[in-house]
C-alpha cells in the first residue's frame, strides 16, 4: 500500500481502493480494453493518470462532448499556407506512439466514433484511416481506456451491448471513509481531525436524497472544501461554495444541506 512518506514525487498522487491497479496492469500486458464507470469526480481520472505514469505510457485524455466525431479522433485535413496538410488526432496520435488513450465520458461522443473503435477493441487492433488510405496496426503498447458515468445515462446514449462487451469492465464509487480521509491529507495536506470532520460531514450531505440532487458531493469536491478551510476560508462558507452550492440550484435544499453543515462546523 503507498504511503505519503514512500511516494515517488514524480508520480501522480493516487490511492488504490480495491484491485483496480492489478487489473489494469493485467490489461494492459495482454492488450485488452479498460472501461470505467463510475460518478463524477470519484478517482477515474487520476487513476488512468496514474497508471500512464506507472507503465511509463505518454495519456492522450479526450473529454468528450455530443459534438466529438471520428474526425476529431482520427484526425483530418487542414488548410496550410500553400496545401493542405493531413493532422493526426489524439486517437491517431496515441496508436502511432503506443500511448494510452483515454476518452472521458465516451457515451456523450456522436455514434460514429464507435465506429472508429470497434476495429481497435478486438484482435484486429487497427485504426483504418479513410482519409489517408492508412490501416495502422497498435502497437502492443497501444491501450484505450473508456470512462462513463451510469447516472447520466439515459437510453438514448447508454453503450450498446456490442461497444461495452468489448471492454474489461471495473466500477468506481466514492470511496469508504477512512480511505476518502487518507485521500484528503494526501492531497491537501489537512490534519486528520479536520479531514475526518470532512469526511463524515460529506457522507452526511451523501444520504440526503433530494429530487434536486442530480448526484452526492465527489470526493473532487471535498479536496475543494479542505483547500479553502487549510488557506483559512471560513469552513461554514468553504463548505457552502465547495459542498453545497455546485450540488442544487434550489434555494430549499440549499438551506437543508446547510443544516448538515452548520451541525458540524457551526459555531
Ligand atoms: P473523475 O475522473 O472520476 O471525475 P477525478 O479522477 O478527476 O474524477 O478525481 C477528482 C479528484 O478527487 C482528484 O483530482 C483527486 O484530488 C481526488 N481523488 C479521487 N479519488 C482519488 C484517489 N483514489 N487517490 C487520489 N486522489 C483521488
Amino acid at each position: 500500500m503507498d504511503t505519503l512518506e514512500n511516494y515517488p514525487s514524480n508520480m501522480p498522487y493516487y490511492r488504490s481502493i480495491g484491485n483496480e491497479v492489478t487489473l489494469f496492469e493485467h490489461a494492459y500486458r495482454h492488450q485488452l480494453p479498460v472501461l470505467i464507470k463510475g460518478p463524477t469526480g470519484c478517482g477515474k481520472t487520476r487513476f488512468v493518470t496514474y497508471m500512464a505514469a506507472q507503465l511509463g505510457r505518454p495519456l492522450y485524455t479526450v473529454a468528450c462532448h455530443d459534438d466529438l466525431t471520428a474526425a476529431d479522433l482520427i484526425g483530418r485535413h487542414l488548410i496550410g499556407h500553400e496545401s493542405t496538410y493531413w493532422s493526426d488526432g489524439p486517437l491517431t496520435r496515441a496508436v502511432r506512439e503506443g500511448a494510452i488513450c483515454y476518452l472521458d465520458e465516451v457515451v456523450e461522443a456522436r455514434k460514429d466514433t464507435t465506429v472508429v473503435l470497434h476495429p481497435l477493441t478486438d484482435d484486429r487492433r487497427i485504426l483504418p484511416i479513410e482519409r489517408t488510405n492508412e490501416r495502422l496496426q497498435a502497437p502492443p503498447e497501444f491501450m484505450l481506456v473508456v470512462s462513463y458515468n451510469p447516472g447520466y445515462q439515459n437510453l438514448l446514449k447508454g453503450m450498446k451491448p456490442s461497444t461495452r462487451q468489448r471492454f474489461v469492465a471495473l466500477r468506481f464509487n466514492y470511496p469508504t471513509p477512512s480511505i476518502e480521509q487518507e485521500i484528503l491529507i494526501g492531497e491537501t495536506d489537512i490534519d486528520k481531525s479536520l479531514a475526518l470532520r470532512l469526511v463524515n460531514l460529506t457522507n452526511a450531505l451523501r444520504q440526503l436524497k433530494d429530487h434536486d440532487i442530480e448526484e452526492a458531493a465527489s470526493t473532487r469536491l471535498l479536496v475543494y472544501a479542505a483547500i479553502l478551510i487549510k488557506h483559512g476560508f471560513d469552513p461554514v462558507d468553504a463548505c457552502r461554495a465547495a459542498l453545497v452550492e455546485p450540488l442544487s440550484d434550489d434555494i430549499d435544499t440549499v438551506n437543508a444541506l446547510m443544516e448538515v453543515v452548520l451541525a458540524t462546523f457551526g459555531k
